[in-house]
């Protein structure tokens, strides 16, 4: 965790630097997220006077997005996302919530941004991963109850208001023999844990775990 401390502290001089750039700091971020390469070969024409390639670099490691420290960081102590708490448990607004790659159930945005990483990569490892649930709301959660039982009484439905769904922090994922392994490998690199016994598809973002 220190490691990633020092790399979160290390990003934030980063952006402090960046923003100080900040007239020609979109088209710089934008051009680099086109090609690094492209970047390397032609700095000198695309890059006022001054931009040295240090900057360049440090827009594209803007572009990459939450790292697991800075989700963690926004994890209050009970490791609910604190932005969201005054919601309540499956009541997130929209707009705190991304869709998962290749379907319409949706996750605590930087979650959903780790799983989707997540997912990007085990599809280049030739691992098939699909999603079957994501964010559910207290109401939906209420009829999952109802459907397959309270967790506590042999059922697999947390008690509503309970869930982690209702946070936006779990996703229960299909899984076959080969990814349920990839995904015992793998999963902690991108901040998902396997934590609920007797259900192997269901997986939290734990990012300070
Ligand atoms: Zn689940």
């Amino acid at each position: 965790m220190e490691a990633i401390a020092a790399i979160d502290q290390r990003l934030s001089e980063i952006q402090a630097r960046i923003a100080s750039f900040a007239p020609r700091a979109t088209p710089l971020a934008s051009a680099a997220a086109s090609s690094l390469t492209n970047t390397l070969a032609s700095s000198a024409t695309l890059y006022p006077a001054g931009t040295s390639f240090a900057d360049v670099l440090a827009s594209v490691s803007q572009t990459s997005g939450t790292s697991l420290a800075t989700a963690a960081s926004q994890l209050n102590a009970n490791g609910v996302p604190a932005s969201l708490a005054g919601y309540g448990n499956g009541r997130i607004p929209e707009t705190s919530l991304s869709l998962l790659t290749g379907s319409n159930e949706r996750m605590w945005a930087p979650a959903a941004e780790h799983l989707n990483a997540l997912l990007a990569d085990a599809k280049k490892a030739g691992v098939s991963i699909s999603i079957t649930d994501g964010y559910r709301t207290y109401d939906s959660q209420v009829r999952l109850a109802d459907q397959k039982g309270l967790y506590s009484q042999g059922g697999l439905a947390a008690a509503p208001g309970t869930s982690e769904h209702g946070w936006g922090l779990a996703a229960d994922l299909g899984l076959d023999a080969t990814a349920q392994a990839w995904m015992r490998q793998h999963a902690k690199e991108y901040g998902f844990v396997e934590n609920v016994p007797r259900e192997p598809w269901h997986w939290e973002f734990a990012p300070s775990s």
